[in-house]
C-alpha cells in the first residue's frame, strides 16, 4: 500500500476513449515504410502518450534515485536517437515497483521496473529491453492495435495504448509475495498485449538498435533468456508447493512460449557479424547496487503472515493458515480457502473527518449501527448493516474505520464470496482485525526492507551466499537473480554477483 491514498484515482487512461473517425488516415510506417491507414497519426500518438504518461507515473511513482535516472535515460537517449524515430521527444523513467516489468506508450514514453532491472545483469541486457520497447513506438505497435479494434467495433479505450508487460512479466517475487502476483493479475486484465508478430519485430528491432550502438546484438537472446529462467522458477516453485501450473488466468497461462521467441531471436542474432563493445556488467552494477529489492519502504513490506508500514506507522498480522498481500491500492488479509478477506484501504483526507462521516461517505449504507471501541490503542468503530448495490438491492455491509498514528484514517471492509463463507471466516476476520497496532519496536527491526547489493563469489558457492543474503533468500533465487538458474553453472569465487539482504 503506499503512503498516497491511491483508490480513488483512475489511471487517466482507462477512463480516456478516442474519438475518432471509423477510416482512419494513411500514414507511412517509419519502420517498415510501408503506408497503413490508422487511426492515430503521430500527434495523437504523442497527445494520448503524454496524458497517459501521467497516470502511469502516479500509478507506479518515480524511482527516487536521480543517477540512476539519469544513467538508463543517458542509454535510452542514445538508442531512441539511432532509431527509426530519433525526431520524437523520448522520455525513459525507472519506475518504483517490484514487478517485473518493461513497457512503452505511443509517442516515446519508455518504463522499466526497478524489479525487473534486478534480473538484469548488464548495461547491454537493459539496452536489449530499452531497444525492444523503443521498437514498439517505432513500429508503432500501440496505433496499430488501437487501429485494429477500432475497426472491430470495439471503440479505442486508450488503455490499448499501453505497452505489453515485458514478457518476464509473472511479478512473482517470490512464493512469500502473493501480494505481487494480485497485483500482476490486475494489471495484466489493464495492459492490452501485442501480437506476436509485433512482439518478434520488436525484438528485432532491439537487437539492430543494439549494434547500431556498438551493443552486441546477441544481448537480445541474453534478455529473452533472463525471462525464460522466470517462467521456469516461477512453475517449479508452484510445482514445489503443490499449487497449479499457470492456472486460472495467470500470465503463464495466457502467454506463449518463451521458447519461440528464443529460437527466433537467436537466428536475427546470427545474421550480425559486426565487433562490439563489452556488455558493461559492472557499470551496470555500479547503477543497481543499493536498489531496494521487494517491496519499498514507501510502500510496506510483507513479511510471512505479518505487514509492516514504516511511514505509516502501521502493523498487521493475518490469522495462522491466511495471507498478506500487498498492492498499491490495499493491503489484503486473505483466508486460505480464498473465500474471505479483510481488505485494509487508506482513506483520503475527503472522505471525511469523523468515522461516521467517512462510513456515510464511503460505504452509502441504507442502515445499520455502529460501535466504538480501541484496537491497540487506536480508535475503532465497527460498523455493521446494509447498503444498496447497483441493482437496487439491499446487501450486508460490514466495515470498522480505524484512527492510526498521524490521524490517518483506515477503512477495514469484511469481505466474503458469500454470507456462508462470511460466517466461517469471521472469527478469523476479527483476529485481523484485532491484530491492526502502531508499530513496536520488534516490528520496527522487522519492516527493513531489503536491499540489492554486489559482492564478489563467495567460495561456499549459492549456499554461502544464502547465508550471507540472512538465509530468507533462497538458494534458488539468488541463481535466478545472478542469470544462472537451472544452468548447473556457477560464478567463479570472487566473480562480482548479486546478493539480497
Ligand atoms: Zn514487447
Amino acid at each position: 500500500m503506499s503512503a498516497v491514498p491511491s483508490w480513488p484515482r483512475l489511471l487517466a487512461t482507462t477512463a480516456a476513449v478516442l474519438l475518432l473517425t471509423a477510416c482512419g488516415t494513411p500514414v507511412v510506417n517509419p519502420v517498415t515504410g510501408k503506408t497503413e491507414r490508422t487511426v492515430m497519426d503521430e500527434q495523437a500518438e504523442i497527445t494520448e502518450g503524454a496524458k497517459a504518461h501521467q497516470g502511469v507515473l502516479q500509478e507506479y511513482g518515480v524511482l527516487a534515485n536521480p543517477a540512476l535516472q539519469t544513467y538508463v535515460n543517458d542509454i535510452g537517449q542514445r538508442l531512441a536517437r539511432l532509431s527509426h524515430r530519433n525526431q520524437l521527444k523520448w522520455t525513459f523513467t525507472v519506475l518504483d515497483s517490484p514487478e517485473i516489468n518493461a513497457f512503452a506508450l505511443p509517442g516515446g514514453y519508455i518504463y522499466v521496473t526497478r524489479g525487473i532491472m534486478a534480473y538484469l545483469d548488464s548495461e547491454a541486457e537493459l539496452a536489449g529491453i530499452i531497444g525492444h520497447e523503443i521498437g514498439h513506438v517505432t513500429a508503432r505497435h500501440g496505433a496499430q492495435r488501437a487501429t485494429r479494434q477500432q475497426n472491430a467495433g470495439l471503440g479505442v479505450l486508450a488503455a490499448t495504448v499501453f505497452g505489453v508487460l515485458f514478457e518476464g512479466a509473472t511479478g512473482v517475487q517470490g512464493a512469500a509475495q502473493a501480494a505481487s502476483q494480485l497485483g500482476q493479475t490486475v494489471a495484466a486484465g489493464r495492459v492490452a498485449r501485442y501480437s506476436r508478430e509485433q512482439e518478434t519485430q520488436a525484438d528485432q528491432l532491439g537487437a539492430e538498435y543494439l549494434a547500431r550502438n556498438g551493443y552486441n546484438p546477441r544481448n537480445m537472446i541474453d534478455v529473452i533468456a533472463v525471462l525464460k529462467r522466470q517462467e521456469q522458477f516461477v512453475t517449479d516453485q508452484a510445482k514445489a508447493q503443490g499449487k497449479p501450473v499457470g492456472g486460472g488466468d495467470s500470465w503463464l497461462a495466457s502467454h506463449p512460449s518463451n521458447d519461440q521467441r528464443l529460437a527466433d531471436i537467436q537466428r536475427v542474432a546470427a545474421t550480425y557479424t559486426g565487433t562490439y563493445s563489452d556488455d558493461f556488467q559492472g557499470r551496470y552494477y555500479k547503477a543497481i547496487e543499493g536498489l531496494p529489492f521487494g517491496d519499498s519502504r514507501e510502500q510496506g513490506v510483507v513479511r510471512g503472515r505479518h505487514f509492516y508500514h514504516e511511514d505509516l506507522n502501521i502493523a498487521l498480522t493475518a490469522p495462522q493458515g491466511w495471507e498478506v498481500r500487498n498492492t498499491a491500492e490495499a493491503i489484503v488479509l486473505a483466508n486460505g480457502a480464498g473465500d474471505a478477506a479483510l481488505i485494509v484501504r487508506l482513506v483520503p483526507a475527503n472522505a471525511g473527518s469523523t468515522h461516521e462521516e467517512i462510513i456515510r461517505n464511503v460505504a452509502k449504507p441504507t442502515d445499520g449501527r455502529a460501535e466504538k471501541r480501541l484496537v491497540n490503542g487506536l480508535p475503532l468503530t465497527a460498523f455493521a448493516g446494509t447498503r444498496r448495490n447497483s441493482n437496487g438491492q439491499a446487501v450486508a455491509l460490514r466495515l470498522s474505520v480505524v484512527t492510526g498514528p498521524g490521524n490517518r484514517n483506515y477503512l477495514l471492509q469484511y469481505a466474503a464470496t458469500d454470507a456462508t463463507a462470511a460466517q466461517r471466516a469471521s472469527a478469523g476476520l476479527a483476529e485481523a482485525e484485532g491484530s491492526m497496532r502502531p508499530l513496536s519496536a520488534a516490528d520496527k527491526a522487522a519492516a527493513r526492507p531489503y536491499t540489492l547489493r554486489i559482492t564478489p563469489m563467495p567460495r561456499g558457492g549459492f549456499a554461502e551466499l544464502a547465508r550471507l543474503s540472512g538465509g530468507v533468500h533462497s538458494e534458488a533465487r539468488l541463481r535466478l537473480l545472478n542469470g544462472v538458474y537451472g544452468s548447473g553453472q556457477e560464478p567463479a569465487p570472487g566473480a562480482p554477483v548479486k546478493v539480497i539482504n
